[in-house]
């Protein structure tokens, strides 16, 4: 699946790109060093990735984003 994909992240409460995800995830944990920014909270406590991963959540690629088209929210 094309990593420009738009998902709705939960954690976060926004629309973001798969290759987004991927970003956050890779930052370090905790302290960062000069120059790098830590990993968020949301995606240190995050259970969502799995499905991103796995490709189980629903996307728009990011043309039917920018004219209108969100994706849905994966159901609790
Ligand atoms: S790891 Fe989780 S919280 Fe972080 S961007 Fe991905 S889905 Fe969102």
């Amino acid at each position: 699946m094309s990593k420009t994909r738009i998902f709705f992240c939960k954690p976060q409460n926004a629309y973001m790109s798969l290759a987004n995800c991927s970003e956050l995830r890779e930052r370090p944990v905790g302290k960062a060093s000069a120059g790098s920014q830590p990993r968020l909270l949301a995606c240190e406590r995050c259970e969502m990735y799995k499905f991103v991963d796995k490709a189980k959540v629903p996307t728009v690629s990011l043309n039917e984003y920018v004219e209108g088209t969100k994706p849905e929210a994966l159901p609790a």
